[in-house]
């Protein structure tokens, strides 16, 4: 990817595209092709059609989507389907139709079986059933996988798959009925702390195992494989340790020095039991990820909330 090629980023204003943003600007890249979704709705197929038309980019980072944690999905199930199939389908189509030289397509590792073995190996996929609550949301995921995997066969586009774990970081969503559980718990334990209440309420369990990974790493891992790797299977990036959301939980407490205690509600669901990427295929190409969580949290609450 040469210095001053053209390079579109779909989802440029969200947590994985703007860190994208940031990472390329800093490495000098400057040639960018950047629509916010009031100028250009990505579900639209003519919108999408001659804005490819018009600006013809070189590479595309598809990093739009309809995303959401687990009430979000769960609830909006057919809003994360048919959006997250219009956007990406208009971009595949159109950056085969228009030449692209190489496209990355971001996935999720909830595109995996919900009892697969861990730590989740990228040959996991569609060997079994899917999680009930993001059911929607992996279902559009797989096929934009599937859709990458086919235009190269069929058409010989340099198309590839990345399945990126639990995110968090810079430009996070913290409203609580959509957020994903550490936005969630870092903004409860702070607002805890400022009323001095006596609890922070835990949805769940708090016995599912979840991996987190900062978003300028996934960055990193995305334009470190925009340059190195070509070839049609899937690649997880992640961190390849996990913890459960009780240990999340008193981690956040810790950071944010809040006193009180934690209450389960269980009436909230769990989701998956665990799900933990395999790191193995992208550690070995040569990359591993370098902001451990405490260090991550800490900066966020320092910058969001502080
Ligand atoms: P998931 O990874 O797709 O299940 O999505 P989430 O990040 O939303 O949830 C992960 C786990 O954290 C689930 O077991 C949730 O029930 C649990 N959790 C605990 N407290 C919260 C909270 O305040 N918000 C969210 N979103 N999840 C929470």
């Amino acid at each position: 990817m040469e210095k001053n090629a053209k390079i579109y980023i779909a989802g440029h204003r969200g947590m994985a595209g703007s860190a994208i943003l940031r990472k390329l600007t800093n490495e000098g890249y400057q040639n960018f092709v950047l629509k916010t979704s009031n100028e250009l709705d990505l579900r639209n197929q003519s919108a999408v059609e001659a804005f490819f038309e018009q600006e013809k980019p070189e590479y595309v980072f598809l990093a739009a989507a309809k995303v959401g944690g687990i009430l979000a999905n769960n609830t909006y199930r057919a809003d994360f389907l048919y959006e997250n199939l219009m956007i990406q389908n208009n971009i595949i189509h159109q950056s085969y139709v228009h030449n692209v030289k190489k496209l990355m397509f971001l996935g999720s590792s909830c595109i995996y079986p919900k009892l697969a073995p861990q730590p989740l190996k990228e040959e996991y996929l569609l060997t079994g059933e899917l999680e009930s609550t993001n059911e929607s949301y992996a279902i559009a995921k797989i096929a934009g996988i599937k859709m990458c995997e086919s235009y190269r066969l069929q058409y010989n586009c340099n198309f590839i798959s990345v399945m990126p774990t639990n995110l968090y970081g810079e430009g996070d969503n913290y409203d609580l009925q959509k957020s994903h559980v550490l936005p969630a718990l870092i903004r409860k334990f702070h607002e805890a702390k400022l009323q001095n209440s006596h609890f922070v309420e835990v949805w769940g369990t708090g016995t599912p195992l979840r991996e987190f990974m900062n978003v300028d790493d996934l960055a990193d891992a995305c334009v470190f494989l925009m340059k190195n790797y070509d070839q049609p299977e899937i690649v997880n990036i992640g961190v390849g340790e996990d913890l459960s959301i009780k240990e999340l939980a008193l981690l956040v407490k810790e950071i944010v020095g809040f006193t009180g205690e934690l209450r389960f509600d269980t009436s909230k669901p769990d989701g998956t039991p665990r799900k933990l990427m395999d790191t193995s295929k992208i550690n070995n190409l040569g990359w591993k990820a370098s902001i451990s969580l405490k260090d991550g949290i800490k900066k966020v609450y320092e910058t969001k909330f502080l």
